[in-house]
Order: structure tokens, then sequence, then C-alpha cells
């Protein structure tokens, strides 16, 4: 979706300096507390047309003569609900037409970013890993609600590098510092056989659904963009890219040339200061990066951060080595920023995790669930090493012989007629008490195995083991029970 096609080439220009405006607002605190209090100084108003904001200032007194109007106005239109504003937002809007303009743009925006629609991804043709993959998706969506039906899940994160140059004080991976990098001129033929396994394993569409980059920076690999060719070429996928370097000005110009075919919303940056943020507006004119997220990340700046990884780290009472009592007091506010449900592959220390999305606690300090994790020698046994974990943690039903244990995010609740199975978004019903008793406690309690609750079941409460079957399979594909069977423990995590 061209999300420009209804606007005419003033209007785009208009947008671009906006866009440009509202990155200034947002990473410049001394900026934004003069836009507040109608004080732009001389210099300041300088400033912003140097680097392409030209605009009048009484076209854009909205700012701080109807603040409030004018954010409420840009709520409705990000989240479409243009119909509930109200007579006196509308007539903020009809008195600043670049206000409407810039509604407009969000709107054309967020539609365009809407909910994933998981249902339409494609789906795996492996049996094993199509099941998994379902639950996981069903599991994400209970427990990190609305963030959860925004991600796509990729089936591929693969780094090209081991630890990350950037430390970055929000990184909620808690990257270690920057150890090797993957070689291009030397691994080429390795990186391009290992992705061709993906392919041959679990098909080109699968494949494509990749992240060239996870708990990594892609500038610390000089050869970032040779690799993205690479892979472009063997699936057909352009990839994402997100980085915290962009004063590396040079390099953002190659990633906006790899992208220039687009549009495409990539490269996101991450801006750490505000230095950082005057050498890209310096380098580049607003029109240049007007398809550009950039995502204002200084301590400083209100935007909420996931309080995961390094985040996580900092806060008091969470730093302990004791066992989580009571899960509810141990909630962190937000739920995650990882997207990926698949296979964490790094090429450098050749290290596999399966992995999916959970919402942060100490157990999961960066917002990912490790099912298992193992390690492959090269790219012969590579394959060898996937099959194993698909046969190993990705069964069609719970096995018979390990605890039946719900979720650990998950609280139970019994209630007069079956249980309440609560995350840390949601709260699904179960009724049926009449057909399947105390289950709902017996899985909570986690010390049974299957065979051995289905005996208790049977034996103590007459339960009719196929009803019984029935439903535990139900809890089992609505991804609500817990499937962490083979995690060695490879991976420290928090360390
Ligand atoms: S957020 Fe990204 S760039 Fe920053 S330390 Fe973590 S991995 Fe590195």
């Amino acid at each position: 979706m061209n999300v420009f096609e209804s606007f005419t080439g003033n209007e785009i220009n208009q947008i671009a300096q906006l866009k440009r405006l509202f990155e200034c607002i947002n990473g410049d605190r001394a900026l934004r507390m003069a836009v507040t209090k109608n004080e732009i100084t001389p210099a300041q108003n300088e400033r912003l047309r140097k680097i392409g904001v030209t605009l009048d200032l009484p076209d854009i007194a909205f700012l701080w003569e109807a603040s409030y109007e004018g954010y409420a106005y840009m709520i409705a239109m990000e989240k479409n609900r243009e119909e509930q504003l109200d007579t006196g937002i509308l007539e903020v809007v009809d008195r600043y037409p670049l206000l409407e303009l810039w509604g407009k743009y969000l709107q054309r925006i967020y539609s365009s970013r809407c909910l994933c629609k998981w249902d339409s991804l494609p789906v795996p043709q492996n049996k094993k890993f199509a099941a998994w993959r379902k639950r996981r998706i069903a599991s994400v969506k209970s427990e990190l609600g609305y963030f959860g039906y925004q991600i796509s899940h990729p089936v591929f994160a693969f780094e090209l590098s081991e630890g990350c140059s950037v430390g970055c004080w929000f990184c909620s991976f808690a990257t270690k510092k920057l150890k090797a990098i993957l070689d291009y001129n030397t691994s080429r033929d390795y990186f391009r056989r290992i992705v061709q396994h993906c392919i041959d394993l679990f098909g080109k569409e699968q494949a494509a659904m990749a992240l060239p980059y996870y708990c990594t920076e892609p500038h610390d690999n000089p050869n970032y963009i040779d690799f993205l060719n690479d892979y472009e070429e063997l699936t057909g996928a352009v990839l994402c890219t997100s980085t915290a370097v962009g004063d590396d000005i040079s390099w953002v110009r190659q990633l906006l040339d790899y992208y220039k075919r687009g549009p495409y919303p990539w490269p996101r940056l991450s801006v750490l200061s505000l230095d950082m943020l005057n050498k890209i507006h310096d380098a580049f004119s607003p029109m240049e990066l007007i398809d550009i997220e950039l995502l204002m990340q200084m301590r400083e700046n209100p935007r909420q951060k996931v309080a995961g990884g390094r985040i996580l780290k900092e806060i008091d009472g969470l730093k302990g080595e004791k066992d989580i009592t009571n899960k509810h007091e141990l909630r962190v506010p937000q739920g995650s920023i990882a997207c990926a449900s698949g296979f964490h592959i790094n090429l450098v220390n050749r290290s596999i995790q399966l992995f999916s999305p959970c919402y942060i606690s100490k157990k999961w300090p960066y917002g990912y669930r490790v099912f298992d994790e193992s390690r492959y020698k090269d790219e012969n046994d590579f394959p060898e090493v996937i099959q194993a974990m698909v046969e190993r943690s990705m069964p069609l039903s719970p096995p018979m012989n390990k605890p039946l244990r719900f979720r650990d995010d998950i609280v139970c609740r019994p209630t007069e007629d079956g249980f309440d199975l609560l995350t840390p978004n949601q709260i699904h019903h179960f009724k049926g008490r009449e057909k399947c008793g105390p289950l709902g406690e017996l899985i909570a309690a986690g010390d049974s195995t299957y065979a051995q609750l289905t005996e208790k079941l049977v034996k103590e409460h007459s339960i009719n083991p196929i009803v019984l079957n029935t439903v535990v399979q139900r809890l089992f594909d609505g991804g609500f029970l817990d499937e962490v069977y083979s995690r060695k423990g490879i991976f420290p995590l928090l360390e």
C-alpha cells in the first residue's frame, strides 16, 4: 500500500516537514518544552529551518494553542475513529489544515500497519512444526494481548555476529559485548548452505519469514548488506533492518539504497542521543527520510520501554535468586519486544534456540520463552540438529510421561462450574466441572505427569478418559499448557 497515493506533491512535502518537526519535538527536550509554552527561540527556529522545516509558526500553533485537541485528533486518526471526534476537536482541525493533513497521514500509516493477519500467513508443510507454531501464536495472543495480535512471528532469526558493540542502556536482550562476526569472504558458502537447508526443511515461504539479526546489531557486520542480497537471491525475501547506529551516515545511505526499490518501512533507526538525531537530520533531507521511522531511545525520552533484559536487571527486587512465589507481584508493566516464533540461529557460535515471545518475567527476562537449545558443528549436521529439535520439542499432543502444567504466566482460579485461566492480559473461562472434576486444580499443581493425572481422575473421580483426553488436547492446542520439555540450559539467562 502506498500511503502517499492520495496526497499531492505539496502535501507530501509538508508531511515530510511535519514528520521531522515531530522527531525534533520528541527527541529534543528543550524544544519540547519551548513548543509547549510557545517560547520557541530564534535559534531553535533557525535550526528547524536549517534541517528543512520551513513551515510558518502560525500554521503549527495548534501545538501550543490547542495541544489537547490536537493530540486527541491524532490518536483518533491513528485508531481510525474519525467519527468519534467531538465538535471542539473538529473546530480546531478546521482552523489548522496542517493538523488535518497530519491526521490523514497517520490514518493511512496506521491502517497500512494493521493487525497481523496471522491466519493468512503461510502454513508450514511440516505437520509438527505447523501445529507447534499455531500453538505459539495462540499462546502469544493470550499472554501479550493487543501486542500479540500485531506481530507476524518470523520463523527464523539469524545472527551474523556474536554479541553487540553498541550496548544500549535499554537493551531488552541484555546482549553481551561483541565477540566475533561472521566473515563474509570465508563464510559466504556456509551461510548460503544454511539458508538452503532452511528452505529444504520448511519451504521457501517459511524461510522468507526471517530476521537477519536478533540480539545483535546489523552494523557490526561490515558485509551485512551482502548477506541480505544473498538471502534475497535464495528466498526472494527483502528482510527488515533496524539499527542503532544511525549516526554512521554512509551506513544509513547504503541501507536507504538497498531498500529504495520499496517503499519499505526500513531501515528503522533507534536514536540514542540528541547528538545522533542532529547528525541524522543534518545529513538527510526530510524527504529522504519520509518512509523511515526514527525511534527516540534517549533515557529522558517519555517513550515507554519494555522492562526486559538490561532494564529488568536494574529494577530493585527482580535481581534476587529466589524463586517466584507470587507471580502477579513480579509483573513488569509491558509484555515483550520479541516477535519471532521458531529458530534463533547464531551463525557464529553455531547455537540454535527454539523460541517464541512471552511476557517478561524473572524466568524469561528477554521476553521470549526458550523451548529447546542445541548446537551444530557445520552446515552438514545443521538439518539433523533442526530435525531433532522438531522431534523432541514439537509433539502433536501432550506427552504422557511429562508433567502436565499450565504455561508459567498462567494463574488458575477454580470456579463453581470449571476454572478460569488468568494471563497477564486476559481471562479464559473453562466450564464443565461435571465432565472433568478438579482437572484445572491438578494441572495447576503441576506435580503429576499426564499419565498420573489421568489415572487419578479416572479412578478417584470417575471421569470418562475420552472426555478428559479431548479437554486436555484442547488446552494443549490452545497453547495453554507448558511445553518447555527439553531445555538443557546451555545458554544461561540473565547472567
Ligand atoms: S538494542 Fe540492539 S543495538 Fe542496542 S545493545 Fe541491544 S542488540 Fe545491541
